[in-house]
């Protein structure tokens, strides 16, 4: 999905929502500045932000030093951008942290310490499915994952780009 340029309400607080310019992956992420802090992500925006190396410059400079209001973890959020009904889901095999996720979209909504804590779990991608695949083994899963296999390129279609 494209960029939305429409301006939405924080699925968390209802705020509206403030489009941030990222210059490194050229597009908006819309962050709820004068609400609870969070973070909504586009389809395919969120894995533009998940490793270390890549640029958040922006979102840490217009959440520094700002107090956000407290949101209720525990009711359902609905999609800002579709309407749909967002689901929680850790966001890896150590089931630290949750993040929404909106299945009709795509969308993703963080909370405004999440995305650094996730970014903290892991430094790259690789490690990520690395740690994924040890847990896929220690069930059993006998497939070996290496470039050409079948099964690799599933594993890479569901879980990377
Ligand atoms: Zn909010
Ligand atoms: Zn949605």
């Amino acid at each position: 999905m494209a960029d939305t340029t429409k301006i939405i309400n924080c699925p968390a607080c209802g705020k509206e929502m403030v489009k941030i310019y990222m210059p490194e992956q050229k597009c908006n992420l819309d962050v709820c500045v004068n609400g609870c802090g969070g973070i909504y992500f586009d389809n395919r925006e969120f894995e533009k932000f998940d490793e270390q190396h890549e640029n958040i410059d922006e979102i840490i400079e217009t959440l520094k030093d700002k107090n956000f209001i407290e949101v209720d973890q525990s009711k359902t959020r609905i999609c800002p951008v579709c309407g749909g009904n967002m689901v929680k889901n850790f966001s890896s095999v150590h089931r630290k942290i949750e993040i929404d996720e909106c299945y009709f979209c795509g969308g993703k909504f963080l909370d405004n310490d999440e995305l650094i804590k996730i970014r903290e779990e892991y430094p790259t991608e690789t490690e990520r499915s690395a740690d994924l695949l040890k847990i896929l083994g220690a069930q059993g899963n006998s497939l070996e994952f290496n470039q050409n296999n079948p099964a690799s390129k599933l594993f890479n279609s569901l879980f990377r780009k």
